[in-house]
């Protein structure tokens, strides 16, 4: 049992990690290339999702974000 909860806390850590270091990924609906194009007369739009950058902030940088804009509100108070 205590291997199972130790090998969970390394895999939550080297995610975390790994959050730090790489906060992006590929967007999911343009797949990074940030537009679509469409299929009437082959128009290019921005992607909406992105805005057009190709990337999007992972799950895990999101949610540290989310909790530190959070905290800073909180001391603001
Ligand atoms: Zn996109």
């Amino acid at each position: 049992m205590t291997t199972v909860v130790l090998a969970a806390l390394g895999l939550a850590l080297a995610y975390a990690g790994s959050c730090v270091l790489y906060p992006y990924r590929a967007c999911r609906t343009c797949r990074g290339r940030g537009h679509h194009v469409s299929s009437f007369l082959r128009a290019i739009r921005l992607c909406g999702r992105c805005d057009g950058d190709g990337r999007e902030l992972r799950a895990g940088r999101r949610a540290y974000e989310t909790w530190r804009r959070s905290r800073r509100r909180g001391r603001n108070r």
